[in-house]
């Protein structure tokens, strides 16, 4: 059964009387290669863990199943979890779990794939996010330290262009910062609306983010580090002096001598900052506060 086939979608939905989501950001791929393409970028093993994240009608679920030892799909919509028994009968290694991806614990799933002895391997997350929630469901990923190889996702292609975006234009910000700290970024893919059961308004991208196992920068305290990020972005157009007043309680007064240990000129805005020159200023905000 072609499942990505748009008659086979159509055929589900009718004998299952299923209607698609738009508020759970239901648009499923109706192309064989767009499937391919995000299963061949995950760089899948064949004794790794797949975990899925919003698996739809399984498209992706049954390419990866074939590719790894287990899969593990985590989805939202219970009116999807009958068609899933359904569409992925003939695979023996796929979980699916009934679950909100926000609410998951994800690395209880982890533990307790590789203590059943499921899989030996890696662990790939990879999936056509709910475009609703795709920065919470990433930054979650991230900071919760879920042992996780790669992440490897379709998303619009706008957020794709900010979280890969270097210093230096509007699109580079908080996302862009955060996302590089804790991964390399490299796109995938680009794939045109025309390619999803309902068609978005937008285009869309797959990203792999390959989490780093060391980062890329020394920080004596990381939530001084996001303070600034959130702090430098938030107000993105005023210099660096007056977007990070206020940082760890710190003045304007404070903030100055901040910058000039750090070796930034305070007239900078927060778009032009590199990850080490945030970290250069985190650390003496981090030094300051504690004189
Ligand atoms: N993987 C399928 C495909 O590519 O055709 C479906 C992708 S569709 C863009 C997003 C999927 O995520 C839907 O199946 C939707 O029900 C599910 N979803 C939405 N919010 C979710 C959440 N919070 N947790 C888990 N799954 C969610």
């Amino acid at each position: 059964m072609k499942l990505y086939a748009p008659s086979t979608i159509q055929q589900i939905r009718e004998r299952h009387n299923f209607q698609l989501s738009k508020s759970l950001g239901q648009n499923f791929i109706t192309d064989k290669s767009v499937i391919e393409r995000i299963v061949e970028g995950a760089d899948i093993g064949a004794d790794d863990l797949v975990i899925e994240i919003g698996p739809g009608i399984g498209v992706l679920t049954a390419e990866a199943a074939k590719a790894c030892a287990r899969v593990v799909a985590i989805e939202i919509d219970k009116k999807l979890i009958p068609i899933l028994s359904e569409t992925l009968q003939e695979y023996d290694n796929i979980r699916v779990i009934n679950q909100d991806i926000l609410k998951t614990d994800l690395n209880e799933i982890i533990d307790a794939e590789r203590d059943a002895g499921s899989f030996a391997g890696g662990v790939k997350i990879i999936g056509n996010l709910p475009y609703y929630i795709t920065t919470p469901i990433i930054m979650g990923i991230l900071e919760k330290g879920v042992a996780a190889d790669s992440i490897t996702i379709m998303m619009q292609k706008e957020v794709a262009d900010r979280i890969k975006a270097k210093p230096g234009g509007k699109i580079y910000g908080a996302i862009s910062v955060a996302v590089q700290y804790y991964c390399t970024v490299t796109q995938v893919a680009s794939v045109p609306k025309e390619v999803f059961i309902p068609r978005p308004k937008v285009d869309s991208a797959v990203l792999k983010l390959c989490i780093r196992e060391k980062r890329p920068v020394e920080l004596i305290d990381e939530r001084i580090f996001f303070s600034c990020i959130k702090a430098g972005f938030g107000q993105r157009r005023k210099t660096l002096l007056n977007s990070l007043t206020g940082v760890n309680g710190l003045s304007r007064d404070d903030i100055k001598p901040v910058l000039g240990q750090a070796d930034i000129d305070p007239v900078r805005r927060a778009e032009t900052l590199s990850i080490e020159e945030f970290a250069a200023i985190a650390n003496e905000v981090t030094i300051y506060s504690r004189r």
